[in-house]
């Protein structure tokens, strides 16, 4: 049974004590988590250590970072390497995210780098994909996302991709309030998971957890968790108050 996850992406949002009290929250109205229902909270990095630490008596519910650097260590100033995030108790990464690849550049071989350092440090990946609003009215999204896949994550072993999930995150969809529909998301993980049981075979494809992202709220979460392939949701938004994000969760274990 594969595992489904709702992941909180707080990007540049919340000060340190608005970020407590939403955990506070979350975690008093947090439903009984298991090994196959997880919830994920991705903090900016000041925050890692104190978010990691309230959570640390519960289980089932893990921080993440929202980026990683694509070196191992030394003299790159600002940047955060996996060892670090690793040593101070972070579960995951997210890498590949659309503001990453859009502001900062983020190239898929940047990318791939991020990956190989976060998993040979222990660490779990959130990979995003997802294609612009000109790639979707082209109707080339399918093969789009393939390609970002197949450039980030082909050169990993079966074994490695057991600590990859991904998070499919059309950019039209992202922070818009124009939600995919259902039937959009549920095309578009099928094919993903046919992408990976083509390159790895059915059963590795059938054990990844594929995410949705992207105007992902209360209102719209059940029925997008209901699709067949779909696993959960990473959320941006919609995760910032725990009256929005609790019942997202709570969608995940019903589905
Ligand atoms: C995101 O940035 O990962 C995201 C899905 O944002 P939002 O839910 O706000 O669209």
């Amino acid at each position: 049974m594969r595992k489904k996850i709702v992941a909180a992406n707080w990007k540049m949002n919340l000060s340190l004590d608005e970020g407590k009290i939403l955990v506070e929250n979350i975690l008093n109205g947090l439903p009984l988590l298991n090994e196959n229902r997880q919830v994920i909270i991705a903090p900016s990095f000041p925050y890692l250590t104190s978010v990691t630490s309230m959570l640390e008596e519960y289980e089932h519910i893990y921080t993440a970072s929202q980026n990683v650097a694509a070196e191992t260590s030394g003299a790159y100033t600002g940047e955060v390497a996996a060892f670090m995030l690793k040593s101070a108790g972070t579960h995951y990464a997210i890498i590949g995210h659309s503001e990453r690849r859009q502001f900062f550049k983020e190239e898929d071989t940047t990318l791939a780098k991020k990956i190989d350092l976060s998993l040979a440090n222990n660490l779990q990946i959130i990979f995003c994909c997802g294609e612009p609003l000109e790639i979707r009215d082209s109707n080339i999204q399918n093969d789009y996302v393939a390609n970002q896949i197949a450039a980030a994550i082909f050169h990993l072993s079966e074994e490695q991709l057991k600590n990859v999930i991904i998070a499919y995150e059309p950019i039209w969809a992202i922070g818009t309030g124009r939600t995919a529909s259902a039937a959009q998301a549920q095309e578009m993980h099928a094919h993903i998971r046919k992408t990976i049981a083509e390159k790895y075979g059915a059963a590795a494809a059938q054990a990844t957890t594929l995410l949705y992202g992207g105007s992902c709220n209360d209102k719209n979460a059940s029925e997008l968790f209901a699709c067949a392939d779909v696993d959960g949701g990473l959320i941006g938004g919609a995760s910032l108050k725990a009256e929005t994000f609790l019942p997202i969760v709570n969608a995940m274990m019903e589905a």
